[in-house]
Formats: C-alpha cells, structure tokens, sequence
C-alpha cells in the first residue's frame, strides 16, 4: 500500500508499513539505560495473578526521562501539569534527519550552532517542523549506557536558539538530555525551546512543542527528509514513552 500526500507545492508517496524504528525499546531485565541514579527498570509479577494462573500480568516501575525513548511536554519544567498526553495532535510529521560530531568545550563536548548550521544548509524548509538529530559516534551502546558514568554531549544555548528561529516543533535526540546532565537545575535549552523565562516556571510561550530524548538511530537510516511519527504512551504526566518512527518520502 502507498499513500500520497501534499507538503508545500510538492507531492510525496510513502509506504505506511514501512516504519523505521529510531525507538530504544523499554527494558525490564536490568539492562537497559540507566540515568540520575535512578535504579533500572524493573518488572514485579502481581502475587494473586502467577503466571501459571492464566496470564502474564506484570507491575512496571519505570521513569520515563531515565529508561528509554521517551517524550516531553512543556510540562517537565512548567510550575503547572501540562501532560504529555493531549499536548501532540499531529500524527504524521514533516521531518529532517541530521548527523552531528559534539564538538569540545572545555570538559564538555556540545552540539554547535555551526555544526547545526551546516548541516541545515542542504535541508529542504518544507520538512522542518520536527528535527532529528543522531550524533557521532553512534555507539550502539547508547542503547543500554548507564549514563551515570558517562557525560554526554549536550545543546549549547546558541545551538538551541537557532533551534528556535528555524521554528522546529519537535525535537529528537539521541542525547539523554538537550542540557546538561548536571547544570544545578537550570535546563538553559529546554527553556528556550518551549520559551519559558529562563529562571522559572512560567507558562510556556511555545507549549506545543515536544522533545524527544534517548533515541537511537542505526547508522542504515540516512540523513534527509521524512515523516516523522511519533507515538506516545496517554500518559497524564509531563512525559511518557513513545516509539517514533520515520517513513521515507519520494517525490512523485
Ligand atoms: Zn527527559
């Protein structure tokens, strides 16, 4: 099956049964990823319900911002809810796959507006409302790291607001934060990309925006444009786990 679709002036078709998994699937076997020393996922049978009585029936401690691919909504740094669910209505996105090497700032290693900025020359505007970064290298452990031994790159502030200029509604990244893992709680680039004062807790000025953390991209899925969907958990709560895939998109 094909579906045809129209993006700016332009007619696309694509293949909805054929995803491309950038997921990093949730673990409960004590493998997984783990963040901010928040022990791993764990799955606890129910004692009424045994296996052997008819069924699996698992209880799941999870946080979501810690153990894979999950999504965020303005409400991970507002003082008031914002779930996660109900905050994205759109299901098939227009979006741009990037490659970036962090580069080295002090300690630190942290994605450039630069390197953002060449990148984005060669994009097509019509496919910019999510964007999807995968950074080098592309280890595959980043999809069981303990990330409490690890520091990760991040966003600079600069980096992030050119995020925002080029009005991207959807972030991904294979980062387990946009910030730094420990900045005394400031979280610089997140308040940028939802617009909330840098300091506090207000109401976000761009609250229909989304960031999505902790992806993995295999090296077989090449930069360029695509459809981008991303599915969340209807959790009531500022983040959940979500599965994005992305479609390819040819011309017609
Ligand atoms: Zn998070």
């Amino acid at each position: 099956m094909e579906f045809m679709l129209h993006i700016g002036t332009r007619t696309y078709r694509f293949d909805p049964g054929a995803p491309l998994e950038i997921a990093i699937a949730l673990r409960f076997d004590g493998g997984g990823l783990q963040l901010f020393g928040v022990p791993p996922a764990a799955a606890q049978a129910v004692q009424a319900i045994a296996a052997g009585d008819g069924c699996n029936c698992d209880t799941y401690i999870i946080n979501p911002h810690c153990h894979a691919t999950h999504t965020e909504s303005a409400g991970h740094i507002e003082a008031a809810p914002r779930p996660i669910f109900g905050a994205l209505r759109e299901t098939l996105i227009p979006a741009t796959l990037i490659t970036i090497t962090p580069e080295s700032e002090g300690d630190d290693t942290v994605i450039s507006r630069d390197a953002l900025e060449q990148q984005m020359e060669k994009a097509d505007p019509d496919f910019s409302a999510a964007l999807i970064i995968r950074t080098l290298p592309n280890d595959p452990a980043k999809q069981t790291r303990n990330y409490d031994q690890f520091l990760p790159p991040y966003f600079s502030t600069a980096a992030m607001d050119y995020i925002h200029a080029l009005g991207v509604r959807h972030l991904l990244t294979d980062l387990p934060s946009v910030d730094r893992l420990q900045d005394e709680g400031k979280l610089s680039a997140h308040h940028i990309f939802w617009q909330v004062p840098q300091g506090t807790h207000d109401t976000a000025a761009a609250p229909d925006r989304t960031i999505t953390e902790l992806i993995y991209v295999p090296d077989e899925i090449i930069d360029g444009p695509y459809l981008l969907n991303l599915q969340i958990a209807a959790f009531a709560a500022d983040a959940a786990p979500s599965r994005p895939v992305l479609f390819e998109v040819t011309p017609t």
